[in-house]
């Protein structure tokens, strides 16, 4: 998400005559994009701007903004830190970004934070920013509308907004013409996509069958989908097209429903497990991943260990996995207790942490001896002879093979893995 939007600030900034450098010394204008959902992401931001101060000292014509979610949740607290920060940008007011440059540039504090309920950036072309050529990113909506009692993203993102499906369709096309082969779609709640045109109205699902129609060469996949929210018709759209990856990232943040109810999650852990059937029935080959939480308030012992049933029940390929961290202003910060001790959270997550490698690694053990479409991404990063690239899967998959390059699909068959990779050769 966090890279889509840089994009968009490069873009915007581009048009206003302003390039980007790799170098940051020579860098006139630092923007960090933030992040708020856990502590350390905003506490690795205050470490940074520390760093950049020193830099300032013996630049005094450095400009250093701070845009995004920290932008909108700490402006006050942000704009004291010892005069070091002279912009400061939230995720709905890019456009504004060249005027609040100038501003700084003129020796003024430049700040706007306001969140919008119709912003989508949807005319702004981003400029692509990723290393491989061969995987792009396309926001198709904005903020969030449900109110997870853990999380902050509503308060600093806004309110949810689809983006115009002609936008995202042209936008697909043009990263085609460019080259790219796989296409990600973005947002905080993929099924809740809805954009009305006039009487009609279109959902997530036929904005996918869009999307996959374009070209079958051109991958597609989504995220995230919430568990409450995804649809039989959604994963029968998947099924029918061969180019839509057989993916579903579906967070269900934690196993017990007692847990879920107070996280306002909207779904049982029933609910969850039923979801997954599903999908597959639906979509038999198709591979799961998750988030979890682990010590959200009040969580015992038993909801632990109904986390862990549910992980090894669904038998998930990946899992990201975070210690509960309470968010100011959030519900679960007004109303409970942040009470599970900070050992006990380490202890369920390292449990979780090892439960999950023993299950990705069966489900890679699981994929040895059979053969896979893989869109060739580049070289291995450890050796040169071997390319690598993803299974629809999204399995990473190294393997010999002179006379290819990214971009293009081949056949692999897999004749090994180690703990994060499928080793394999040309089928
Ligand atoms: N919209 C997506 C995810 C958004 S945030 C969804 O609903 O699934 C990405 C992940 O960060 C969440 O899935 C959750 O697991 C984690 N997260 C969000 N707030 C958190 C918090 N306060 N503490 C720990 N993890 C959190
Ligand atoms: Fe946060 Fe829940 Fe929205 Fe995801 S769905 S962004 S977890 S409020």
């Amino acid at each position: 998400m966090n890279v889509a939007d840089s994009e968009v600030v490069v873009s915007i900034l581009k048009g206003a005559g302003y390039s980007p450098t790799e170098v940051i010394n020579d860098a006139g204008l630092i923007l960090i994009n933030t992040c708020s959902i856990r502590d350390n992401a905003e506490q690795r931001i205050w470490g940074r701007l520390s760093a950049l101060g020193h830099m300032k000292k013996k630049n005094r014509d450095l400009r250093i903004g701070i845009i995004g979610c920290m932008a909108e949740r700490l402006k006050e607290k942000l704009l004291e830190t010892d005069q070091l920060v002279d912009i400061v940008v939230g995720p709905d007011a890019y456009r504004e970004l060249p005027l609040l440059v100038a501003e700084a540039e003129a020796g003024h504090r430049a700040v706007n934070v306001l969140l919008s309920r119709e912003e989508t950036y949807a005319d702004i072309s981003p400029v692509r920013m990723d290393k491989n050529g061969v995987s792009s990113f396309v926001s198709i909506m904005r903020g969030c509308n449900n109110m997870c009692a853990y999380c902050v993203v509503p308060y600093v993102r806004g309110a949810e907004r689809s983006r115009n499906p002609e936008s995202v369709i042209k936008e697909v096309n043009d990263l085609y013409q460019m080259g790219y082969r796989e296409v990600t779609l973005l947002g905080q709640n993929v099924d809740s996509y809805n954009w009305k045109n006039g009487a009609a109205a279109i959902g997530f699902p036929e904005l996918l069958s869009d999307v996959a129609r374009l070209n079958p060469l051109m991958r597609v996949r989504f995220s995230t989908s919430h568990p409450k929210d995804i649809s039989d018709e959604l994963l029968h759209v998947i099924s029918g097209h061969n180019n839509i990856c057989r993916h579903i990232h579906l967070p269900a943040q934690s196993g017990s429903s007692r847990i879920l109810k107070l996280m306002n999650r909207e779904y049982s852990r029933e609910w969850y497990l039923g979801r997954v059937n599903a999908i597959r029935t639906i979509i038999p080959e198709c591979a799961l991943s998750t988030d979890m939480i682990t010590g959200f308030c009040t969580e015992t012992d038993e909801d632990h260990k109904e986390s862990l049933s549910l992980m090894e029940l669904v038998e998930f390929d990946f899992a990201y996995m975070f210690k509960y961290s309470e968010r100011p202003g959030t519900k679960a910060a007004r109303k409970y207790s942040d009470d599970v001790p900070e050992d006990v959270k380490s202890e369920r997550l390292s449990e979780m942490i090892s439960l999950q490698n023993r299950l990705s690694a069966r489900s890679k053990r699981h994929d040895v001896g059979k053969t896979f479409e893989v869109l060739i991404e580049g070289t291995s990063k450890r050796s040169e002879e071997f390319l690598s690239g993803r299974t629809s899967q999204n399995k990473v998959v190294v393997f010999p093979g002179e006379n290819h390059s990214r971009g293009e699909y081949v056949k692999v068959t897999i004749e090994r893995c180690t703990s994060a990779t499928l080793i394999g050769k040309l089928a």
